[in-house]
């Protein structure tokens, strides 16, 4: 497993649930979408309704389920949590909205996997709270509306792109998270270690932030990590040089790198001569499922700059070439 996936663990859900933030003041980066948020909940509140449904889309490890947390406590009301995939029947989706409370919030994380005949039931009872639900079997058979309170339904996916357009159109209030800046990622790494009793100087937290490519998740994992190496070598005190040694140790360059991006780099430049080459090709060679490469590993280096995606596949940019200590390739002209 890599130290900079991000993608939960379950380490990372057992401490998550103790860091996580509660409220929106405690949300740190994310400016425009907790602004936004705060007017809309507010306003819901003064009406005494309630919130309009909320579709959030990020990477994950960004602040999705926090954020419903937070937005469940903002509105003073409970939240239930489930995903796409948990979701298996109508009759699953139909308990859930039929428990809830009016003005709950129904969490649904990767609400773009959920299968076609569970998002048909859902249609209706975000549009007007009902749902048709079906009693009996064969001619006995027959369907009954049912009134459900008004609630929130908040979607989270990585992508808008991989919803439906008859789901996506039903959502009220769509917000989209960004990736953290390095200044916002040391105040939530100090935040936690004040929660966790770490003993963490602001400079340390800085050295952890920058390496964990935007995501609070990974920050938190390597402020863990970080913990254990000042422990046991540095008297428990994390300041910039035991977070280097650590990241050292833990082989996370100073852009957040692991071996497998520097390999993917690595490889483009030696065996493809800087590319183009395409990732059917890389996925083999480095022995990893296209999918993999595409979903996992690649989206960090080109948002980055050191891998470019074109047409005919895939190029190592400047700065790959510059990151791995060698001398850019001139191309020819024509
Ligand atoms: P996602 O649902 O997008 O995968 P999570 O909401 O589970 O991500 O966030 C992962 C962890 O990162 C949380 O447990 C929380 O501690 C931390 N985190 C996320 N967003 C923030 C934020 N804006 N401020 C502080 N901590 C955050």
């Amino acid at each position: 497993d890599r130290i900079i996936a991000a993608d939960a663990t379950h380490e990372d859900e057992a401490v998550e649930a103790s860091i996580r933030p509660k409220r929106l003041d405690d949300y740190l980066g994310q400016r425009p979408v907790r602004e936004q948020l705060s007017i809309y909940i507010e306003a819901a509140k003064q009406r005494a309704e309630a919130l309009d449904h909320v579709l959030i889309f990020g990477p994950p490890g960004l602040g999705k389920t926090t954020l419903s947390h937070v937005i469940a406590n903002e509105l003073g009301v409970s939240l239930r949590v489930t995903s796409g995939p948990v979701i298996e029947k109508a009759g699953d989706l139909a308990a859930l909205l039929t428990n809830l409370q009016p003005h709950d919030v129904l969490f649904i994380d990767e609400i773009h996997r959920l299968s076609p005949v569970v998002e048909e039931v859902l249609y209706p009872a975000m549009e007007d709270f009902q749902i048709d639900i079906m009693i009996g079997e064969g001619p006995a058979a027959r369907s009954i509306k049912l009134d459900l309170p008004p609630f929130t339904l908040i979607g989270a996916t990585t992508r808008a792109g991989l919803l439906t357009a008859p789901l996506r159109d039903r959502f009220g209030i769509v917000q989209r998270l960004e990736f953290y800046s390095t200044e916002e990622l040391t105040r939530i790494v100090r935040r936690s270690a004040k929660i966790l009793g770490i003993d963490c100087a602001a400079e340390g937290a800085g050295e952890i932030a920058k390496r964990s490519r935007g995501t609070p998740r990974i920050a938190n994992r390597l402020l863990r990590r970080v913990r254990d190496y000042a422990q046991v070598r540095a008297g428990g005190h994390i300041d910039p040089e035991v977070a280097h040694a650590a990241m050292q140790m833990l082989r996370v360059d100073p852009e957040g790198f692991d071996d497998l991006d520097r390999r993917l780099l690595n490889l483009i430049i030696e065996n493809f001569d800087g590319g183009p080459v395409g990732v059917d090709s890389l996925a083999a060679a480095l022995s990893e499922e296209r999918g993999t490469l595409e979903d996992v590993i690649e989206p960090y280096l080109i948002q980055q700059g050191f891998l470019v995606r074109t047409a005919r596949g895939r190029m190592a940019s400047h700065k790959a070439y510059r990151h791995l200590g060698l001398a850019p390739k001139v191309r020819d002209s024509g």
